[in-house]
């Protein structure tokens, strides 16, 4: 490295590192969530794509649903693809409930990366950001 180009070397470096961050989190907000699709038959409530909606998330989809059976206060059963919910529940609560789960569990909290996954540390479990490193801890 030339004597008296360092600083203009490591600036262009600085330059080009905050260049590419705009660009990852564009790519990152595409990440989108299928809509629940919800039937309310007869004194049950079926969301069919449940298995859509995990695969999007990448979580373990027993936990999604005993979050979502703890939240709607209701019981239910789980099949394949689908949950069926006791009683009518409105899509509308459905829908929050899922977008809940995002933010707890989810969301990277520092840059809103999807790209996360959970990590066991003493026994604490943490939920690790792999855009941008930041962990958290949550609560399984
Ligand atoms: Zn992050």
């Amino acid at each position: 490295m030339a004597i008296g180009g360092t600083m203009t070397d490591y600036e262009s470096l600085l330059d080009r590192a905050r260049e590419m961050i705009p660009k990852d989190i564009s790519e990152r907000s595409r990440w989108t969530m299928p809509e629940p699709d919800v039937l309310i038959e007869g004194s049950q409530t079926i969301l069919r794509n449940f298995s859509d909606i995990v695969d999007a998330m990448d979580r373990d989809a027993n936990h999604v649903y005993q979050y979502l059976l703890n939240e709607l206060g209701t019981s239910g059963t789980r099949e394949q693809i689908r949950i069926m919910f006791k009683g009518r529940v409105p899509p509308k609560r459905i829908k929050e409930k899922i977008v809940s789960y995002v933010k707890s569990y989810v969301i990277c909290n520092q840059c809103r990366s999807p790209d996360t996954s959970f990590i066991k540390e003493a026994r604490t479990t943490l939920l690790k950001c792999q855009a941008c490193g930041a962990t958290r801890p949550v609560r399984l």
